[in-house]
């Protein structure tokens, strides 16, 4: 027999961990899943809502823009209504241009927000861009906040990506535009860190990252970073876009960089359709982290394609009701039952893999495909627990699935 190679997750690489209001991100916890809003920040109503969807949906932190005085004003009365709501959701700002202005005129909000994000490309241009870096250091250090030092190839400093060419071509040229324009963006996350450091931020109020919107360029940044420092790591494809091309690009990249053990926390931008679900990118990152095996959020549905022995789409609409009941449930559930997001359910079109994938599962249905007696054998267990026959399949697997949540995660009283 050849060798059996590893082919397990590579260890997360050590990292220095980070407390962002409370979650911990890097050293070696779950990787953390964050989100950013898309309202207008001086809109507090629409914040709110908006901050409450993302926490509830499973954005364990929410990144709000804070762009101008309206804005920053906004940020403790939006923190205050969200602690009125019961959710302790550790909230981030977004600062480009102006932070250091903002955060001096505002120390409400410097105090109300739970880490700052700058951007070195455009935290100011020339002379003053280390002055005004600088002046956000300082406020994290006395408000003891974290910093996101988030590079972004959109906005790349361009003092340092000239001089890095600069200094290619009177050295021959020996890397390509898109070599030396990756070892930039490298150099501009780590040469920010060592100045945040040589500020006073401790290396456990830093968090870097490194947004471009290639995914081999993703890639390719991530393990530079990830070679050359401890530093905790953010991890994200810019601008990836919409609907599936977005989610397959994200995953793509970050999956491969889990994989090799790199990022503490993700975010996965996707742009949502016109007056679409923003809580989709929430779904999205945790449902990359779940199907790696890397964490647990919400119970598993396994369910085939279907194919020419598919008699109806009943197996289908009853996977999207299981599925949709399953995600729709687990903010109550995840008090009532303690593990539940580890349940595997499974939904299956026909005889051919139906009880295979249905024993595997905790609870599983295979349903009559094309030709087959018009019964659904229910599995729970790995063993076959009855038939299901009639109009009325899709509600009483519903409701078995629901018994079986019930009995095998209910808390126990006393007196049981
Ligand atoms: S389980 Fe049956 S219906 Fe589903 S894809 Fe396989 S053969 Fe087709």
């Amino acid at each position: 027999m050849p060798p059996i190679e590893d082919f397990d997750p590579k260890p997360r690489r050590a990292s220095v961990a980070v407390d962002v209001g409370g979650v911990i991100v890097g050293g070696g916890a779950p990787v953390v899943v964050q989100s950013m809003t898309n309202t207008d920040t001086a809109d507090i109503d629409g914040t709110v809502a908006q901050v409450a969807a993302l926490f509830k949906a499973g954005s364990e932190m929410v990144r709000i823009t804070v762009d101008r005085n309206e804005s920053a004003a906004a940020v403790p009365r939006i923190r205050d209504r969200l602690v009125r709501l019961g959710l302790d959701v550790p909230l981030i700002g977004d600062f480009h241009y102006i932070g250091h202005q903002l955060l001096a005129d505002y120390p409400d909000c410097a105090e109300a927000l739970a880490k700052y994000r700058i951007n070195p490309g455009n935290v100011g241009f020339k002379d003053k861009k280390d002055k005004q870096f600088a002046d956000i250091v300082e406020m994290a250090i006395r408000y003891d906040k974290p910093v996101r030092i988030g590079v972004n190839w959109g906005s790349l400093d361009q003092e340092l990506l000239t001089r890095l060419m600069d200094e290619n071509q009177a050295n021959g040229f020996p890397l390509s535009a898109r070599q030396v324009t990756r070892e930039a963006i490298v150099q501009s996350a780590l040469l920010s860190a060592e100045l945040a450091e040589e500020i006073g931020l401790a290396r456990n109020r830093i968090i870097l990252s490194a947004k471009v919107s290639q995914v081999q360029d993703l890639i390719a940044v991530y393990q530079m970073i990830a070679s050359r420092s401890d530093h905790c790591l953010h991890l994200g494809l810019t601008e990836a876009g919409m609907g599936s091309k977005g989610i397959v690009a994200s995953s793509a990249s970050m999956g491969y960089l889990l994989q090799h053990g790199i990022g503490d926390t993700i975010r996965i931008s996707l742009t949502p359709e016109p007056n679409g679900d923003r809580t989709r990118e929430v779904q999205v990152a945790q449902e990359l982290l779940q199907v790696m095996g890397f964490r647990q959020f919400v119970p598993v549905v396994a369910a085939c394609p279907g194919c020419g022995r598919t008699t109806s789409t009943t197996f289908q609409e009853l996977a999207q009701r299981i599925q949709g009941d399953l995600r729709k449930n687990m903010p109550a559930w995840r008090d009532k039952y303690p593990g539940v997001e580890g349940l595997n359910v499974a939904v299956m079109g026909c005889i051919v893999n139906g009880p295979g994938e249905s024993k595997h599962a905790d609870i599983g249905i295979s349903l009559p495909g094309t030709g087959e007696t018009p019964a659904a054998p229910v599995f729970i267990d790995g063993r076959k627990a009855m038939t299901l026959r009639g109009a009325d399949i899709a509600a009483e697997f519903e409701s078995l699935v629901a018994d079986y949540i019930d009995k095998r995660y209910g808390r126990k009283t006393a007196a049981e």
